[in-house]
């Protein structure tokens, strides 16, 4: 596999209100599931030839050195930039490797991933969890497999993911479903979102995180736009009538949809706000509660 230099594996995000992560860390650049959406495209990013996944050269020497100077420990995400469990890591195992280093440093973990390959490692997820805490998100955008070959083509399709949320959930890992983006006028229908919710409680998702709408800049937009004439004929057209170039995306359905999320949600016992998931899985004291006098 090829190798590109790297200074630095940690990086610090600008707040950590993202899953209440305190690190970022990408050991790979690029990535190939080739999700039609996908905004780490974005030339701001600067990854060019995305598609083609690189390992970064030295990654878990580099990384090792970084934990050992950290005073502050912490949640490091993974897989922001690019899926960690790419085909290429079953032999690499640089994200296995990484994991080790977080438990021996004593770090926690939020990882996004849309691959089945993160079961290789539930062992030591499960130390991790033990020790500090961790967060398997699991990225699922639509309950219909048809369609996640077209807007997701070289990921494992959705009942695959479902599945492993099933198995990280059996092995006692947090684990929820992160549900984003959602494409307008492709998955923001109510028989999505019912479906989502249903499939995500019945496999033993703890939480899912929902996005009503999807990002879009640059090449990444042309990218989309592309794809979407390639698939679905005069949509393109459609989102240049009515987002005019706007970076966020946002589902005209979205009200409806939310509010039907949150009753599913409800239904279920699933939690779905960000400050109940990051809670939940740093296993912090619920928050104090007024004292009524009555
Ligand atoms: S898995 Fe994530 S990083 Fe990879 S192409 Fe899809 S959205 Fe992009």
């Amino acid at each position: 596999m090829e190798l590109v230099p790297a200074k630095a594996i940690l990086a610090r995000p600008k707040d950590d209100s993202w899953f209440g992560n305190d690190y970022n860390m990408n050991l790979y650049r690029g990535c190939c599931h080739g999700c039609i959406y996908c905004d780490s495209r974005s030339e701001c990013y600067g990854v060019e030839d995305f598609d083609r996944v690189r390992l970064k050269k030295n990654a878990l020497g580099i990384l090792e050195s970084e934990l050992g100077k950290k005073r502050k420990k912490g949640v490091v995400g993974v897989g922001a930039m690019s899926d960690t469990y790419n085909p290429f890591e079953k032999e690499a195992e640089a994200t296995r490797g990484a994991l080790e280093l977080l438990e021996r440093y004593g770090f926690g973990v939020a990882l996004d991933t849309k691959s089945s390959l993160v079961l290789r490692d539930i062992d030591l997820i499960q130390k991790i969890s033990r020790k500090s805490c961790a967060n398997i998100k699991v990225t699922i955008t639509t309950a219909d497999d048809s369609l996640a070959k077209v807007i997701e083509p070289y990921a494992p399709v959705s009942s695959e993911r479902f599945r492993t949320v099933r198995e990280l959930g059996r092995a006692g890992i947090f684990t929820g479903v992160l549900f984003t983006p959602m494409l307008p006028y492709i998955t923001d229908t109510e028989e999505n979102v019912k479906e989502m919710v249903r499939l995500a409680h019945e496999n033993g998702a703890r939480f899912i995180f929902p996005m009503f709408g999807v990002t879009l800049r640059q090449n990444q937009r042309d990218y989309y736009y592309e794809k979407l004439d390639e698939y679905f004929p005069g949509l393109s057209r459609k989102y240049g009538n009515v987002f005019r170039g706007n970076y966020f995306c946002g589902s005209p359905q979205a009200k409806k949809l939310r509010s039907l999320f949150q009753s599913e949600c409800r239904k279920y016992g699933l939690i779905f706000r960000m400050q109940d998931i990051i809670a939940a899985y740093k296993k912090l004291p619920p928050e104090p509660r007024q004292l009524s006098l009555f």
